[in-house]
């Protein structure tokens, strides 16, 4: 398997940190940061109103961690969410993805960011109805122009790490919400991203699917994906490594879990 754009760019900057100068220790420090914000804004224009949706929020994400974002509705959740997935962009502020500075991406970079090195689960899914699981899961393989016989395997592989190998014929209507999350997230994860972003993963889902999902978030987490999880349920919330809360734009509380928890 070839190593991502972004991997890649971890590598380089991981092995700079034997260096000696202090500028490139520096570097390697700071780098160790999957991702990091600075003073990013969004603004969305609504008639003659600007929303302020993020009111400059400054953050450092370390790869591998497991985050959770909570707030009250309308706080920016959504909107921090889908500019950290490159699905939307900031007004003002800096956004840095393994060391890249976002902003300077052209539109292929930022498509091949999104497609190899982020993986994104929606609330409702999102999932192409006429399509069986394993062809959901093989669509951005085959979007990234993948041989049919390497998009078989990672197919499988995705399916089964959400434990819905015995599944793949079905289509969404043919499986349970919390079957069709996990079909979801074998899609998100087929091009082993280097970071997981879910919007209320288990928004639509009874307590005990949800459960199963978060669990298998947790299990990839595990194996070294970052993982940011936007939740309303405080018991997922607290579920994670660290707890950001969100209010009006801005953040308002960051807590890690104590180790001793
Ligand atoms: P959350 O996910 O925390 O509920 P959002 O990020 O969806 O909040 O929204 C934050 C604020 O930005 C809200 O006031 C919302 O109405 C506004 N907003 C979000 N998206 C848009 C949009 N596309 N156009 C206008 N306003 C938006
Ligand atoms: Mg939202």
């Amino acid at each position: 398997m070839k190593a991502s754009r972004l991997a890649r760019q971890l590598y380089v900057i991981s092995s700079s940190e034997s260096l000696s100068d202090p500028a490139d220790r520096v570097t390697a420090e700071a780098s160790k940061s999957i991702i990091q914000l600075e003073g990013l804004r969004r603004d969305f224009h609504v008639g003659d109103e600007v929303v302020h949706a993020l009111n400059g929020i400054d953050l450092q994400i370390d790869a591998g961690a497991y985050l959770s974002i909570m707030g009250p509705s309308g706080s920016g959740k959504s909107t921090l969410l889908y500019i950290l997935g490159l699905l939307d962009v900031p007004t003002a502020g800096e956004y840095r993805l393994a060391g890249i500075n976002t902003a300077q991406m052209n539109d292929n970079e930022r498509a091949n960011a999104r497609q190899r090195d982020i993986g994104f689960i929606f609330q409702s899914f999102h999932l192409v109805p006429r399509m069986n699981a394993a062809e959901n899961v093989e669509l951005p393989l085959t979007l990234a122009g993948m041989a049919p016989a390497e998009r078989r395997k990672l197919v499988d592989r995705a399916l089964d790490d959400v434990a819905l190998g015995d599944r793949a014929g079905h289509r969404p209507d043919q499986l349970s919400g919390g079957q069709r999350q996990r079909v979801a997230i074998a899609r998100a994860i087929v091009m082993q991203p280097k970071l997981l972003l879910a919007d209320e993963p288990t928004g639509n889902l009874d307590s005990s699917s949800g459960a199963e999902v978060v669990d298998i978030m947790e299990s990839l987490n595990r194996q070294g994906l970052t993982l940011i999880v936007v939740t309303h349920d405080p018991d997922i919330g607290k579920r994670a490594d660290r707890h950001i809360k969100l209010h009006d734009g801005n953040v308002a509380s960051d807590r890690r879990t104590e180790a001793s928890e």
